[in-house]
C-alpha cells in the first residue's frame, strides 16, 4: 500500500462537499497517511468531457484513486480501461482506483443506498416499493432496491421520459421484477399502495424548497427514504416521522458510498458507526 494516498474529487459545484473530512478523518483514525483533493471544474474553468485530462493528470502526479460526481459520472464509463461488473450495469461511475497503470470504474453510490436500506430501515417491507425522481441518484436506488430484492418497483419523474427510460433499463437488468412507471397525477393512487417511498429528487435542499409527493396519502406503517442529505432533515423527513412513518435521510447513503470508496482505495476495513457519527458532526 502507498505510504501517502492522494485522492481526489471531479465535478461540478463541489467546493462544500464534505467528502474531504469524511475520508481524511477516518483514514486518519486507521492509521493512514490521506490527502482528499477538490478538483471542481467550475472553479477551473474546464467543460465536464475534461474530466479524462484530469485524470490522465491524477494518475501521472500518484493519486491512489478519484471519486467522480455530477455531471461526470457517466461520462467516465467511456474514459475508464476496466469497469466493475455494476458499475457497468448501472452505467455510472463515481469512484476511478488506478490500478498500475490501469483506470477501474467503481459505483460505490448504489452500494451506499442498499447498506443504508439494510442498516436504516430494519424489518421493512420491500413488496411495492414507488420511487420519485429518475435522475443520477435515482438511478443507484432503483438499481440497489432490485439488488436489495425490492418486489413491485414503480418509478415516477416529472419528466416522464426518464421515469420511463430508467424503468427499461432496471427491466432488463432484472427481468424478474415487475418495474412499472407511475403516469402524470398518478402518484395519488399508487403511493396509498406502496410499502415505502424513496424520493430522489432535489426537493428539499436549501434551493429547494419544498416536497414532492403529499406524505397524508402513505399507508399506516409504509417507510420514506430521502436521498437529500443538506439538509439531513428534510421537509419530507420531518413530516413523514411527525406522521409515525419511518424515516431513511439521505446522511446513510452519503456515508455508505464514502465508506465503500474508502474500502476499495485502500482495502482497509473503516469504521461505519464512526464515519456516520463523523458525518452527523460536521
Ligand atoms: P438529477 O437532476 O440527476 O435528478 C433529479 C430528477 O428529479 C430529475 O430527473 C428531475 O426531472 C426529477 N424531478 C425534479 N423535481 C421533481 C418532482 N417534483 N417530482 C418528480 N420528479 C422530479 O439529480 P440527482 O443527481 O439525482 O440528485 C438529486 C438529489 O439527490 C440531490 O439533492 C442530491 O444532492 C441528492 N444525492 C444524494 C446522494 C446521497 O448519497 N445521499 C447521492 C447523490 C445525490
Amino acid at each position: 500500500p502507498p505510504a501517502h494516498y492522494v485522492v481526489g474529487l471531479i465535478g461540478e459545484g463541489i467546493g462544500a462537499s464534505l467528502s474531504p473530512p469524511l475520508h481524511e478523518a477516518e483514514a486518519a483514525a486507521l492509521g493512514l497517511s490521506y490527502e482528499y483533493r477538490i478538483l471542481d471544474l467550475i472553479e477551473l474553468g474546464l467543460p465536464a468531457p475534461d474530466v479524462a485530462r484530469l485524470l490522465a493528470k491524477a494518475q501521472h502526479d500518484g493519486f491512489a484513486a478519484m471519486n467522480i460526481t455530477h455531471p461526470c459520472k457517466q461520462l467516465v464509463v467511456e474514459i475508464v480501461d476496466e469497469l466493475d461488473p455494476d458499475a457497468a450495469r448501472l452505467g455510472a461511475v463515481n469512484l476511478v482506483v488506478f490500478d498500475n497503470g490501469r483506470l477501474v470504474g467503481h459505483n460505490t453510490d448504489w452500494i451506499g443506498y442498499r447498506d443504508s436500506l439494510v442498516a436504516g430501515l430494519p424489518g421493512a417491507s420491500f413488496d411495492r416499493v414507488v420511487q420519485v425522481g429518475c435522475g443520477g441518484a435515482g438511478a443507484a436506488t432503483a438499481y440497489a432496491l432490485l439488488a436489495h430484492g425490492a418486489g413491485r418497483l414503480a418509478l415516477f419523474d416529472v419528466e416522464q421520459g426518464r421515469a420511463e427510460e430508467l424503468a427499461a433499463r432496471m427491466r432488463s437488468l432484472f427481468p424478474s421484477h415487475p418495474v412499472e412507471t407511475v403516469p402524470a397525477g398518478g402518484l395519488t393512487d399508487a403511493i396509498p399502495r406502496a410499502s415505502g417511498v424513496v424520493h430522489a429528487t432535489p426537493l428539499g435542499m436549501l434551493h429547494h424548497p419544498g416536497v414532492a409527493f403529499d406524505v397524508a396519502l402513505l399507508q399506516p406503517g409504509a417507510w420514506v427514504s430521502d436521498v437529500v442529505y443538506r439538509p439531513l432533515e428534510t421537509e419530507l423527513v420531518r413530516a413523514a416521522a411527525r406522521r409515525g412513518h419511518p424515516v431513511l435521510d439521505g446522511g446513510r447513503m452519503a456515508v455508505g458510498q464514502a465508506y465503500a470508496s474508502l474500502h476499495i482505495i485502500t482495502g482497509r476495513m473503516p469504521d461505519r458507526d464512526r464515519m456516520e457519527a463523523h458525518f452527523r458532526a460536521l
